[in-house]
């Protein structure tokens, strides 16, 4: 396994293989650049097949929170951890975010954690009992999840906006990939703004419980791509959009809230010559991470406002891309990368 020759190291700053054997804890954290600040990113409990494939999506998913945060305003830099542990199967959490806390504090502020796919507010408060470095916490900023949920869904207006010429969502067809911490909110919105929902997730009864909550139909997990919809909406894993899915869709937009959603840089390419908006992942999903960014002097109205952002970044990226025929990925990546190097 190679790291520092790895396809997706990428510059990165710092690797951290975490092992201890009390808890049975494996972990990586990666801290990508923190030129504009310590690194702030979540920390994913995965059941990986290989500590490479833990490797590469660290990596990553790193590297996108450095360009998420510069693109948001946020004097934060970018970094990930993910535990290789299987969410659903792990009897002692207590022992394994202790763990994790303690290796977070070792990096002495370098890198602070949150919770992201496979983890909860209530892992992150076990690991502050270890390390101050944790943000998203009760009491304080809070789950951020129903604040990327809030970004997600003014993304997917101004997609709408931009390729439909719609103010409204009323009628328009969206399919939901993954109906966890996010999706589940992100669904709550379209439904009251009138969207008809199709809905995915492998866990079959969060999903009948789901759909009943928000009228919408269901499919299985493999069917969602080639659904008859206006919008496709990525809120589980990352990479859904490649070789095998593209020549599937029938949307006209992709807008979700899953990181890393393109699986090579050339897909944004394909999907541009398909005729799909793509709204870049690490932009419109940046809603948590600003709320997380209030954190030590919460103000809820502030947080909201500086989420409500998201429809005019994203706004601007189109209209650049537009105007200067490029991917909507490049132009975010061209204008996260100024930020980063001013
Ligand atoms: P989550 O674990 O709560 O939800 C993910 C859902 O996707 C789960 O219900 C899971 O069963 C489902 N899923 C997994 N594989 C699937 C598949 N193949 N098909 C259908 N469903 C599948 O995670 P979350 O916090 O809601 O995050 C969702 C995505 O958004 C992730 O990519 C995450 O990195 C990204 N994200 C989350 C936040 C946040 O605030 N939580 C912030 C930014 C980005």
């Amino acid at each position: 396994m190679a790291v520092f020759n790895h396809p997706s190291y990428d510059e990165h700053e710092q690797v951290m293989f975490c092992r201890d054997e009390a808890s049975g804890l494996r972990a990586i954290i990666a801290v990508h650049n923190t030129r504009l600040g310590p690194a702030f990113g979540g920390c994913r409990m995965w059941n990986y097949h290989s500590d490479d494939e833990a490797l590469t999506d660290v990596l990553r998913l790193s590297k996108g929170m450095t360009y998420k945060n510069a693109l948001a305003g946020l004097a934060m830099g970018g970094g990930k951890a993910v535990i290789i542990a299987d969410p659903a199967n792990t009897h002692n959490r207590e022992a394994l975010f202790r763990a994790f806390g303690r290796f977070v504090n070792q990096l002495g502020g370098n890198y602070y954690s949150a919770e992201d796919v496979g983890t909860s507010p209530a892992d992150i408060k076990i690991a502050s009992e270890e390390t101050p470095y944790v943000a998203g916490l009760e009491g304080k900023s809070g789950d951020p999840s129903p604040f990327t949920a809030l970004g997600t869904y003014l993304g997917i207006k101004a997609a709408v906006k931009h390729k439909l010429g719609r103010d409204d969502l009323n009628g328009l067809k969206i399919a939901v990939q993954g109906i966890g911490h996010v999706g589940y909110h992100l669904c709550r919105h379209l439904h009251q703004d009138g969207a008809e929902l199709v809905l995915t997730d492998i866990h079959q009864q969060s999903l009948a419980q789901v759909a009943k909550a928000f009228n919408a139909v269901t499919v299985a997990p493999q069917d969602i791509y080639r659904q008859e919809v206006d919008i496709y909406a990525p809120c589980a894993l990352g990479a859904t959009l490649n070789d095998t899915t593209l020549p599937l869709l029938k949307a006209s937009i992709v807008a979700g809230c899953a990181n890393n959603q393109l699986a090579e840089a050339r897909h944004g390419e394909q999907l541009k010559q398909m005729g799909i908006l793509y709204a870049p992942d690490y932009v419109i999903n940046a809603g948590g991470i600003i709320n997380v960014s209030y954190e030590s002097n919460y103000d809820a109205a502030q947080a909201t406002a500086h989420v409500e952002r998201i429809y005019h970044t994203l706004l601007s990226i189109f209209q650049q891309a537009d105007a200067q025929q490029k991917t909507t990925a490049e132009i975010a990546d061209t204008m996260a990368r100024h930020i980063i190097n001013a």
